[in-house]
């Protein structure tokens, strides 16, 4: 391709409202434009780098034995009335009515699709398992698109659900599309880590993960272990209790006034203790009651933990009148003990303190000497709170740290969630009727093209890994005027063509400054300078992006060490297994 003829028209200035590097570059390097919040159009560059992603996904999928289909995107109603989720899913589900008034939905996700259709085709154990997949587009009226292609409405996935006898018949599944993922991330060249994440109160029965490619930018936070390979997400990181003072004697309980302090700190302040020694009560309200959750004072509640616990669709922080009604107090001084009305759930870490300060239930006084168990007895008594960095590692000595994450992919054990509530059955080889056990497995593929610049970018432009390079080179002769250097570097682009180098050549009439920047802006991983050398000396320039090394070579040996570049770098993410 000539640049001259590219539809990528970059851009000098970019729209206030691109926040992340990915969405900033993307627009000035001509790769996307917005059609509207969250809908973007992929322009010739940005679609070859998401065709390059595709074609990577596709050839794991298939080799693991997946099998690839198209379903549709406008969905019938009635098969998410049959799983439950049309109502469940809320506003995030794009909907829409035909001529006749039916109600349809736009997929963002294809479980009852699939379900629908294997469990009318599928009959014998003789048949299963089945991994069935797709590349398509998806539509989710996020509540807040952006960052690009980051989170947007429309997006493209690529989504395998798997069909199995039995739980092993999952295990198995899973573990190959774990591996899959893996393998997709590395020959995307991309720094990963799968963690352990939260299946949700509506989820499935088992396991899940996800693929964070770790970037500052990630909207995910995550904390792995220094020593064991333990990572999860801290929406489901397991939390180490402290062993607390628990040996400590027991002391009687007094009430004192503490006037105007509320808050953890302004208690702390007041009493001149450290906030471990304080019981944090927070009264939560969901679509079924109100509740109490208490933790240590210096720690947070994990609202995710403390809604699966729940079994809740919702969960949120009641509002001053409730706590008024249920306490008898202003907010801030909400107290475990004589709060009769409602369930109080524990942090297990509340368990093991002694002579612990709470809140007394009335307006500016709290409660010293307070003895889980002795001054009041929690209903449930579980995990509930946040993990930071610095803690201890569930699994092992180790100590956690902290990192952000993209979240680009998922796996997951679904059970017999979708095909119980749709009925999709085989017969075994008894001729009893079983439930079928899935699961689902999604890549994010535009979202993991703008993890990759998250994670490969410089102040000058994109770096992209040579797999998913829009073209592997751009040849740049640096005198427009000079007929000699046009023809040396249209020869060396012809030859890189036709030797399988997928390069470009930058024929514009503009000076070699603009057209350095234009090329590292979008990326190319080589450029190939052909100026006065190249003439009087017979040697061009080979400029390597990502590391910035320049080597000059014969004219004559130019595409053979281009090509060796390319395809060492595309050896080298292949992993060897
Ligand atoms: P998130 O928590 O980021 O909203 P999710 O967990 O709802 O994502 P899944 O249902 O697991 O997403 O979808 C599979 C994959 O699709 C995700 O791992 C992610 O890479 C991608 N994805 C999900 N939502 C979006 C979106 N709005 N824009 C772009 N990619 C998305
Ligand atoms: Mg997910």
């Amino acid at each position: 391709m000539k640049i001259s003829e590219i539809f990528a028209p970059t851009l000098r200035e970019v729209p206030a409202e691109a926040e992340v590097i990915s969405h900033i570059l993307m627009l000035r390097a001509g790769m996307i434009r917005k059609a509207a919040s969250g809908v973007y159009t992929f322009l010739p560059l940005g679609y070859r780098v998401m065709k390059k992603v595709i074609q990577i996904v596709r050839e794991e999928m298939d080799k693991k034995g997946g099998q690839e289909l198209m379903l549709p995107i406008i969905q019938p109603a009635e098969l998410w009335m049959e799983s439950g989720r049309w109502h469940v899913y809320g506003d995030e589900l794009f909907r829409l009515k035909d001529r006749h008034g039916r109600d349809f939905a736009l997929g963002p996700t294809h479980e009852e699709i699939i379900t629908d259709l294997v469990k009318g085709d599928v009959r014998s154990y003789k048949q299963l398992p089945l991994l069935l997949y797709q590349i398509q587009n998806k539509y989710r009226d996020e509540r807040r698109p952006r960052f690009g292609l980051m989170r947007g409405r429309e997006f493209i996935m690529k989504d395998l659900y798997s069909f199995d006898r039995d739980q092993e018949g999952l295990d198995v599944s899973y573990q190959k599309m774990y591996d899959a993922y893996a393998r997709i991330f590395t020959r995307c060249g991309l720094q990963f880590r799968p963690v352990e994440a939260d299946p949700g109160a509506i989820g499935g029965s088992g396991g899940t993960h996800e693929f964070m490619v770790v970037a500052d930018s990630g909207e995910a936070a995550i904390v792995y272990c220094d020593t064991c390979n333990y990572a999860a997400n801290v929406e489901k990181a397991e939390a180490v209790p402290d062993s607390g003072n628990i040996a400590e004697e027991m002391k009687e309980m007094q009430e004192i006034s503490t006037p105007g302090a509320r808050t953890i700190d302004e208690v702390t302040g007041f009493l001149k203790v450290n906030s471990e020694s304080l019981v944090k009560t927070l009264i939560y309200q969901t679509e079924a009651e109100t509740i109490a959750a208490i933790v240590r004072g210096d720690r947070e509640i994990n609202e995710i933990k403390l809604q699966n616990l729940l079994g809740s669709l919702h969960l949120e922080m009641a509002d001053e009148r409730t706590v008024r009604e249920i306490t008898g107090a202003a907010p801030g001084f909400a107290g475990p003990v004589g709060l009769s009305e409602i369930r109080i759930i524990a942090d297990s870490e509340v368990m093991q303190m002694r002579n612990t300060i709470t809140g007394a239930n009335k307006t500016d006084t709290h409660i010293i000497n307070v003895n889980p168990g002795r001054d009041f007895v929690p209903e449930r008594i579980a995990d509930i709170r946040l993990v930071k960095a610095g803690e201890k590692c569930p699994r092992c000595e180790g100590i956690l740290l902290e990192a952000r994450g993209i979240e680009v992919g998922q796996v997951f054990k679904l059970g017999t969630k979708y095909s119980e509530a749709m009925g999709a059955r085989y017969l075994d080889e008894n001729g009893r009727e079983k439930l079928m056990v899935m699961g689902c497995y999604g890549v994010g593929v535009s979202r993991t093209v703008a993890a990759s610049i998250e994670q490969n970018h410089d102040q000058d432009g994109i770096i992209w890994p040579m797999p998913i390079a829009p073209f592997h080179a751009v040849v740049v002769p640096v005198s427009f005027k000079d007929e000699q250097q046009l023809k040396l570097a249209q020869q060396i682009y012809n030859s890189l063509n036709d030797s399988g180098v997928e390069a470009v050549i930058d024929d514009r009439n503009e000076r070699p400054g603009v057209k350095f920047k234009d090329a590292d802006l979008i990326g190319f991983p080589l450029r190939v300078i052909v100026g006065t050398k190249a003439v009087e000396e017979g040697t061009v320039e080979i400029k390597h992006r990502r590391t910035g090394d320049v080597r000059t070579v014969a004219v004559t040996n130019a595409v053979s060490v281009i090509r060796k570049i390319v395809s060492d770098e595309l050896a080298e993410s292949m992993p060897s297994s």
